[in-house]
């Protein structure tokens, strides 16, 4: 099969969260088993370029016009993870990835369209079929649009893979005008008309993808029967409903060369490959002695409880709040490495790393660091993720590879890859977790209780959750299984 992805994001080159994770361990897979994978994805003023070897200019001057007006692009390809990456260069006036950032500026919308003309304009000039267009989230749903009503494109079916629906890119008609696209039209169709009332005049470019596009899925089977609902659609659950023949949901894999504890790059010390519960801990502790001296957190015995995410809504961070407050209160060191798109959300983190300054069992981190990360997944006993809705969640399944127990919201990803410690529904060799349903801080507070009492007082039974995580295949191989099958039944 020949795929094309068309990302905002790929792993480790451009990261922002799970999205450039997925994109890079499905390709991988897929291109292992012999498919054709091209990637394209914004040439990043940010990407170690060091990285990619035999990197080579594959077109030095392409054009795409916005607003009327030609602008200059260019194609940087390299073998990479086993599939073809496409670097497009953009030498549009406005430095549209010469940000240092993935998301989060004024233009985003601006940005990312043009990024989905001028990959469109690359694919028209080298002409070849492609089997299956793989389109991810709102930063590249345009593509579907585009492919069908402007260019006239040998793509056989275009498969649009959610991972927050909370994320539209909502614009307004003269920005589709601005790329060639008819933006009243779309609106008075209603194919791109914004379905919240409050916005009658916005165009949503998610919207338009779910439209489009020929298959849909989400990156889990709860979460694709979340989305239908007005609490967690974000406004398009009645669209998504009207659609729900074409949706699906495939679980997310970790991408095991990123995530391999056995010789993590990241880690002082590696876990050895037989990963006995021992061996496992006197890693941790060694983990534990490096972080203690690097990063002045406390080394007394007490259980490592910890956070790795974004803070947004999304994530409950009024409850990581909570936690760190309660944490003296559990006996326990609490470490969070996370940074907060909102600065509102950032002050209120910020003014509690400076309540606990000088604390050492409170260690409190705002910033992406990717090295950082892999070395707290070393460390910790428990991750907690009390998140509000999650597609997916890739923090849990890193945890638990790396040995880590979860203690998260009963939502989403996270409902369909965590098994409570005490659900008698659920064999006990398969029980990895515990699982708190209502978003209550009470819920939170009673299951982190129940956790430590386990972990505290019946060692063989939270060694087994510890070892029912580390035996749990997160590989890419079963999901790719699973994209084949939707591909092979979408063409
Ligand atoms: P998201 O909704 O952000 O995509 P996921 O759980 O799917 O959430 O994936 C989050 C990914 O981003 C994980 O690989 C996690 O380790 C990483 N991550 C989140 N925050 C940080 C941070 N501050 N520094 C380093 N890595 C982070």
């Amino acid at each position: 099969m020949r795929i094309v992805q068309i990302s905002t994001e790929f792993a480790p080159l451009a990261k922002a969260g799970g999205m450039g994770e997925v994109v890079v361990g499905l390709a991988r897979e897929l291109s292992l088993l012999g498919h054709k994978v091209d990637v394209i994805i914004p040439k990043y003023d940010f990407i170690d370029l060091k990285k990619l070897s035999q990197l080579k200019l594959e077109i030095a001057d392409f054009k795409c016009v916005e607003k009327g007006q030609l602008y200059a692009n260019a194609i940087w390809s390299a073998l990479c993870e086993g599939c073809q990456l496409h670097l497009l260069e953009a030498r549009h006036p406005a430095g549209y990835f010469y940000r240092g950032k993935i998301y989060g500026c004024d233009d985003d919308t601006q940005r990312f369209l043009y990024f989905c003309k001028a990959a469109l304009e690359y694919l028209k000039l080298k002409g070849e079929e492609i089997d299956i267009l793989h389109l991810h989230d709102w930063h590249s749903a345009a593509c579907a649009i585009l492919a069908r009503d402007l260019f006239q494109l040998k793509i056989r079916s275009i498969l649009l893979t959610l991972h927050n629906v909370e994320y539209q890119g909502k614009c307004a008609t003269w920005d589709l005008d601005a790329i060639g696209l008819p933006g009243v039209k779309y609106l008075t169709e209603n194919k791109l008309k914004d379905d919240d009332p409050a916005n009658p005049k916005t165009l949503n470019l998610l919207k338009g993808g779910l439209v489009y596009a020929d298959g849909i899925n989400t990156v889990s089977k709860s979460y694709a029967k979340e989305i239908l609902t007005p609490q967690m659609g974000f406004h398009l659950d009645k669209t998504l409903r009207k659609l729900k023949h074409k949706l699906t949901g495939i679980l997310n894999g970790i991408d095991l060369q990123l995530w391999d504890p056995t010789q993590d790059p990241h880690l002082p010390v590696h876990f050895p490959p037989s990963f006995s519960i021992e061996e496992a801990y006197a890693t941790k502790e060694k983990i534990r002695a490096h972080l203690g001296k690097t990063l002045g957190i406390d080394l007394a015995k007490r259980p490592w409880v910890g956070a790795i995410t974004r803070l947004a809504f999304q994530k409950g961070p009024e409850f990581l709040e909570a936690a760190i407050e309660r944490s003296a209160y559990w006996g326990v060191t609490f470490l969070l490495l996370g940074s907060a798109p909102n600065p509102k959300i950032q002050a209120r983190f910020d003014a509690l790393k400076k309540k606990y300054q000088g604390k050492p069992q409170i260690f409190l981190h705002f910033e992406y660091d990717e090295a950082l990360a892999h070395q707290i997944y070393g460390a910790l006993d428990f991750i907690l993720i009390p998140s509000h809705f999650e597609p997916c969640g890739l923090t849990q399944l890193i945890g638990m590879h790396y040995g880590v127990v979860p203690i998260a919201r009963a939502t989403g990803g996270l409902k369909d890859t965590i098994f409570d410690c005490e659900d008698p529904s659920i064999p006990t060799p398969v029980r990895n977790g515990f699982l708190f349903s209502e978003p209550t801080f009470d819920a939170m507070d009673q299951t982190i209780q129940r956790a430590l009492k386990v972990f505290r007082e019946d060692k063989p039974r939270f060694q087994n959750l510890i070892l029912a995580g580390l035996k749990t295949d997160y590989s890419w191989e079963k999901p790719t299984q699973e994209y084949l099958k939707l591909y092979n039944s979408l063409l």
